[in-house]
């Protein structure tokens, strides 16, 4: 990249975004983050890696977005309330300065959405394809965290949003499917570009549900972390899981492909259990954030996730997830 050196991008695109006063303005090593009193910090960190969670040509802006909510996800799935994130970038040597400016557009657009602040990172350049990584940190009341286990026998399972949208949606970009109207092609494509976390949502969750997590790879494999660590069994009911209208119109004209969302990941919703009495208060939280919540299933004594069909019949499903070192 001829021209920008490490120094050069770090001041142009990132110190912009770096506007809490304990960033230093990226002019220091480290950034400064005072603790919160009364409150516990929650952390995680995501990776993303061109061409397996995003393809070459996908527009810069959205790669960063992407970033950040596959990150916030995870933050909102622990009911925890975003605050700042660090930021690591390996950039391909011959990257276009465009492409970075573009890149910064999309996490300065979704800093101000999220209200975020970037506290930090590291920019280095590679021979391979280029690698995000983002730190993403936020908090909850005092240790409130909602942990994977925590789920009882009796629980509902539920879940947030659509099923499958960002699974279609890279189906479309790779192989588009015939019949399917220009809209709701345009809709499976934004939802995989652009999940939606449900940050508004989760730290309401935090005193409702029982046991939660972010389904990413796969509703199924998902489910079955969830069953694991709250060492029980649960059922999830096809006909319940929530598909979008563009969803529907796939599963009508072609069920295998239509059950193929209960496996493909990219979906970023929250999969959580509630006890019953709970569900009135849930239904007002899921009311004030404005998210769609559906009951899909049960917790029951046992192990494992059982998916059933038409009439409670067991399925047998083969592909459960997506595993990024079994494929
Ligand atoms: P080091 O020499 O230890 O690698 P750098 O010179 O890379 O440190 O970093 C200088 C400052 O810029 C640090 O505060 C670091 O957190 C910040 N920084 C570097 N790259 C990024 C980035 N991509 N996003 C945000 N902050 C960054
Ligand atoms: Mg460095």
């Amino acid at each position: 990249m001829s021209g920008h050196g490490e120094f050069d991008l770090i001041a142009r695109y990132f110190a912009p975004l770096a506007t809490s006063p304990g960033a230093y303005g990226l002019k220091d090593d480290a950034a400064l983050l005072a603790p919160l009193r009364g409150r516990s910090l929650v952390l995680t960190k995501d990776a993303i890696v061109e061409g397996v969670h995003y393809l070459l040509g996908d527009p810069p802006d959205q790669v960063a977005r992407k970033l950040l909510r596959v990150n916030l996800s995870d933050l909102a799935a622990k009911g925890a309330t975003p605050h700042g994130y660090l930021l690591a970038c390996a950039f391909p040597k011959k990257v276009d300065a465009r492409w970075i400016a573009a890149f910064a557009r999309g996490l300065k657009h979704d800093q101000s959405h999220f209200a975020l602040t970037l506290l930090g990172g590291d920019t280095v350049a590679t021979p391979g394809p280029a690698v995000f990584s983002a730190t993403m940190i936020g908090h909850v009341a005092n240790r409130a965290i909602i942990r994977r286990a925590g789920a009882r026998a009796g629980d509902l399972l539920c879940v947030t949003g659509t099923i499958g949208d960002g699974g279609f949606g890279l189906t479309e970009l790779r192989t588009p499917q015939e019949g399917l109207a220009a809209a709701q092609r345009r809709f499976l494509i934004a939802r995989y570009r652009l999940p939606q976390p449900r940050t508004r949502l989760g730290p309401l969750l935090a005193p409702i549900a029982s046991a939660a997590l972010d389904v990413s790879d796969g509703l199924v494999q998902d489910a079955e972390h969830l069953a694991a660590q709250s060492n029980l069994r649960l059922e999830i009911d096809t006909n319940r899981v929530p598909l979008s209208p563009a969803g529907q119109a796939i599963a009508r004209r072609d069920p295998a492909a239509g059950m193929s969302a209960l496996s493909a990941g990219d979906d970023y919703e929250i999969l959580f259990t509630v006890p019953p009495r709970r569900l009135e208060a849930l239904k007002r939280a899921a009311l004030a954030a404005k998210t769609r919540v559906t009951v899909i299933g049960r917790a029951t004594r046992g192990q494992g996730v059982d998916v059933l069909g038409e009439g409670g019949k067991l399925l047998a499903l083969s592909v459960r997830g997506y595993d990024h070192f079994t494929r």
